[in-house]
């Protein structure tokens, strides 16, 4: 999966998606993620990416023409990119498109149905990560995001974590992203455990601190364990 994310501050993204599965991913190829400062459509010698709200009020906005020349090169330079990578121009053409998300308080809720949707459907991703007072609403209206996503309902400083955690949550859905013997299939709100959350896990010691393990979970009875896990979901 190409991912290209349009953000004022790329540099937040090193770190939490550098490291660990996420990581590795990138590196094995299995995911490629582009940053794109907005800063570099900004308008004039300022490079200005924001102005004031019509209607009055606090706190500014990204303007529609900086988004949506960003959205568009970046486009252009992604689908020349993957046409060049596989040589299936003809096969794609101008059809290729990336999906298009703006991550906003206003969007749709994420939830593990629909990141296992977005693994599965697309190839492509633009993120597309807020600040201030959010995006001009023209940019939305015109056509050129597909789908607003929140990752719940409260309000933070801007789209980059949001972005984050998306990226994050689809990328264990991606084959071979979690490695050998490691499935994203059992787990909390998945299919397979009926979307409900996940029964407790326990390791050694078998005793801490008065603590024990259920019997059952070293009782080497995998029927049982498996009636008390199902019992466990919740
Ligand atoms: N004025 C907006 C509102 O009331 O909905 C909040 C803007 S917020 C301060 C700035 C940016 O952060 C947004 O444009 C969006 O990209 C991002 N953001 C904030 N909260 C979010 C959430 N819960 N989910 C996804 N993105 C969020």
């Amino acid at each position: 999966m190409r991912i290209d994310v349009l953000t004022l501050f790329p540099s937040m993204f090193r770190g939490p998606l550098t490291e660990s599965i996420v990581g590795r991913a990138q590196t094995e190829k299995k995911i490629q993620i582009h940053y794109h400062d907005l800063r570099r459509w900004g308008i004039g010698n300022y490079k200005q990416v924001d102005d004031s709200p019509y209607g009055g009020g606090a706190g500014m906005l990204l303007r529609a023409d900086v988004i949506v020349s960003a959205i568009e090169e970046v486009t252009e330079a992604g689908r020349n990119a993957i046409n060049g990578m596989r040589k299936i121009k003809d096969v794609f053409g101008a059809k290729y498109l990336p999906y298009r998300i703006y991550l906003s308080a206003r969007g749709k809720r994420l939830e593990q149905e629909r990141v296992e949707q977005i693994a599965r459907r697309y190839e492509w991703l633009i993120l597309l990560c807020g600040h201030y007072e959010g995006v001009d609403q023209r940019v939305i209206e015109g056509g050129w995001i597909d789908e607003e996503i929140s990752i719940g309902d409260y309000v933070l400083t801007g789209g980059e974590l949001p972005a984050m955690v998306l990226i994050d949550a689809v990328s264990r859905h991606i084959p071979g992203v979690l490695g050998k013997g490691v499935s994203a299939e059992e787990e909390s709100f998945s299919a397979k455990l009926d979307r409900k959350k996940e029964y407790p896990h326990y390791t050694r010691p078998e005793e801490f601190r008065g603590l024990k393990v259920p019997d059952v979970l070293v009782s080497g009875n995998h029927g049982k364990i498996e009636e008390w896990r199902k019992g466990n979901l919740s």
